[in-house]
């Protein structure tokens, strides 16, 4: 077969970019080689639907142990008693949950997208609002703090059957242990999407959900640093939080129910050469070198809250307890299109979003997005992210002086060679 040039060529380019540029987006990192080599194996080949031991496929016998390998690995670095590891994504871990523990037309509580949740939380847009009914809880006006006294009442008012945590632009710590109080009030179960700082939790930076909530999902490829793809997990005791039992008296487990909603639910073969690389991201994830990468993201998105708000940018709640922050550019007179745009133009690259009660539309928004993690990755350190503020502050201001952009980017690229990522 003929080399397909066009595509080779193209990921060639990417590589190019991905090298030169500051890397900022928050939900983004770069995995290692072994993690890309599992991802591109002969395990591309192989249907296995089903779970391990239990296939509806022959051959299944290296992906069974693979997989095992993965399932154990994933419950050793989150301390969980139950792990599936085959959702192709987030959104796909999300979508499961919602088929195992809810029927449609059900109430679900989740954090206002606008306000920093994530589309599958409940957005009108996403199956999750459309299936099921949902109402939200965001943050306070003044701290940028998740309202809690606003998720209660509503979590008491509408008696939602799933209260869902977690977040996609929220830069601090979660009161999982109070969320958890609230559920028990109205019997509700409560799910937390840890995609963004799962990495953090999992060593230990950050509060443990797994100990309060009963369902966990994360997506691997975030501070995890693994493909792309999901997970869910659950703690000790929740097993069997309704009681439920089959006709015969047997426990009903959660722990079935999520699984048959992954796959058939949700669902067909899983990806196995995924799956391989999640295995090799959670060996990554348990390691001493990882333990250390996790706390210079931390340092590095310290040290650019600090900075950033030393040159007068606004973030929402002030500061962070993980790897990224939003900021408010509203007293910079540029919204967070025209900042992602000139960005770009420098080779920084960051997302437009929506900060809490924007009156600017998504397509728009008054703010960015920022993340740590990525940039870690490549071995900065506190020093690199006092230039990088510099060239962020020196694009925003000269953000319609096409030649400044340039010689911005020139200073950009020649910073990241310093730090190479493949070769
Ligand atoms: N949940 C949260 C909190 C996220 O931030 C994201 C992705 O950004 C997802 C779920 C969805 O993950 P995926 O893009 O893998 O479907």
């Amino acid at each position: 077969m003929k080399k397909d040039e066009i595509i080779f060529d193209l990921i060639n380019e990417e590589l190019q970019r991905q090298e030169q540029g500051i890397e900022l987006i928050a939900s983004e990192n770069f995995v290692s080689k072994q993690v890309m080599e599992a991802a591109g194996s002969v395990l591309t080949n192989k249907y296995a639907e089903g779970l391990p031991g239990k296939r509806y496929y022959g051959g299944c016998e290296v992906v069974d142990e693979i997989e095992n390998i993965a399932i154990e690995r994933a419950k050793q670095l989150f301390n969980a008693e139950w792990v599936n590891v085959q959702p192709h994504s987030g959104a796909q871990a999300n979508t499961a949950v919602f088929l195992a523990v809810l029927k449609p037309g059900d109430k679900i509580l989740g954090f206002d997208l606008s306000h920093g949740g994530h589309l599958t939380h409940g957005s009108p847009v996403n199956f999750s609002g459309k299936v099921y009914q949902p109402f939200f809880y965001g943050v306070e006006e003044e701290t940028g703090l998740i309202n809690y006294k606003q998720l209660e009442e509503v979590a008491l008012r509408e008696k939602p059957k799933l209260i869902i945590c977690g977040a996609s632009a929220y830069s601090r710590d979660w009161d999982y242990a109070f969320i958890r109080s609230v559920a028990d009030k109205i019997g509700a179960l409560v799910l937390a999407d840890i995609s963004h700082p799962s990495g953090l939790i999992a060593r230990g930076l950050l509060s443990d959900p797994l100990p309060h909530c009963h369902i966990v999902t994360t997506t691997t490829h975030k501070t995890l640093r693994g493909p792309r793809g999901g997970i869910i997990m659950m703690g000790k005791d929740f097993d069997n939080p309704w009681g439920l039992t089959t006709p015969k008296g047997e426990i009903r487990k959660m722990s079935a129910l999520l699984d048959s909603a992954v796959f058939p639910g949700t669902q067909g073969g899983p990806l196995e050469h995924i799956i391989a690389a999640k295995a090799v991201a959670f060996g990554e994830a348990l390691s001493d070198e990882y333990m250390e990468y996790v706390l210079q993201v931390k340092k590095n998105a310290a040290t650019l809250a600090k900075e950033l708000v030393a040159r007068d940018y606004k973030l929402i709640s002030g500061g962070t307890d993980n790897h990224l922050m939003l900021i408010d550019l509203s007293n910079k007179d540029i919204t967070g299109k025209l900042a992602e745009e000139a960005l770009g133009k420098a080779d920084i690259t960051v997302n437009k979003n929506m900060v809490p009660f924007d009156k600017r539309s998504p397509f728009v928004t008054s703010g960015i997005r920022i993340g740590s993690a990525a940039i870690t990755s490549r071995g900065v350190k506190e020093a690199e992210m006092v230039q990088i503020v510099g060239f962020i502050d020196d694009v925003i201001k000269n953000h319609d002086n096409e030649s400044r952009l340039e010689e911005i980017r020139e200073e950009v690229n020649a910073l990241m060679a310093k730090f190479p990522l493949y070769s």
